[in-house]
């Protein structure tokens, strides 16, 4: 068992409901979609890493970590509040991280909710669901992907018997008509309570993540929060923080 891993850096949290929070991100490489507006395309390559500044070079940025690796090097970090993202981190067996890692950690995953860990993770737990929070951002027609119902479905059902399930959602402010259209639909369909859905504009620039009235007023109008992007805020598109 292995985990590839893209970063490991101490951060606030930037999304979601926990935004603020002193945590620890652990990026995973590789993803199983390929939207058009992702903003971290150099996890989805084994071949080099051209994006990232700090490794001009071009060659392979991510590291293969055995489970007690991966442990080892977390444990150098004091902080305990992990940040499990990606890519997609549910590709990696997070229940036995969790579980080595013990009591004194908690974790909150990033995830696109295209996949069912306990049926496609060997030694995933149904339990281990408990031992984090998920928060789950589909991707749609707005990013060029199709939605998984039954793993949508999966994660709804979750969300009815477990306090720490979210949704997020990414919206485009020039296509708010169109996308809020499609998210009403997808809640409605799996019966998502509106307390459990975030809304996100999506950007990646300072600019993007201001003047967002709109948003405010569609969260209002359906009951849903706002995520404001705070590491975009603070940094911009900077990455590693
Ligand atoms: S699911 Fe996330 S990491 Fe994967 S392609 Fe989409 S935005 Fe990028």
């Amino acid at each position: 068992m292995s985990f590839l891993i893209n970063e490991i850096y101490p951060c606030l949290q930037g999304e979601g409901v926990n935004t603020g929070s002193p945590s620890l991100l652990v990026r995973f490489h590789i993803c199983n979609l390929r939207c058009t507006w992702c903003d971290t395309p150099y996890t989805h390559t084994f071949k080099s890493d051209p994006v990232d500044k700090k490794n001009p070079s071009g060659k392979q940025k991510f590291v293969r970590f055995s489970l007690a690796e991966l442990v080892k090097r977390l444990k150098e970090f004091p902080q305990k509040h992990l940040i499990l993202s990606g890519g997609e981190p549910t590709l990696h067996n997070l229940g036995l991280l969790m579980r080595t890692l013990g009591d004194e950690y908690s974790a909150e995953v990033e995830s696109n909710g295209t996949r069912i860990p306990h049926k496609q993770i060997p030694n995933f737990l149904v339990t281990d669901y408990n031992l984090m929070q998920w928060n789950i951002s589909p991707k749609f027609s707005n990013a060029g992907e199709n939605l998984v119902p039954e793993a949508l479905a999966h994660w709804a059902e979750l969300a009815k018997n477990h306090a720490h399930v979210y949704f997020k959602f990414v919206i485009r402010k020039d296509y708010l008509n169109a996308d809020m259209q499609e998210i009403i639909s997808i809640i409605n369909q799996h019966k998502i309570s509106a307390n459990k859905v975030l809304l996100m504009p999506e950007g990646t620039t300072i600019q993007s993540q201001i003047e967002n009235i709109w948003l405010h007023d569609e969260c209002l109008k359906h009951g849903f929060r706002y995520a404001p992007r705070l590491h975009v805020l603070l940094f911009g598109n900077l990455r590693g923080v």
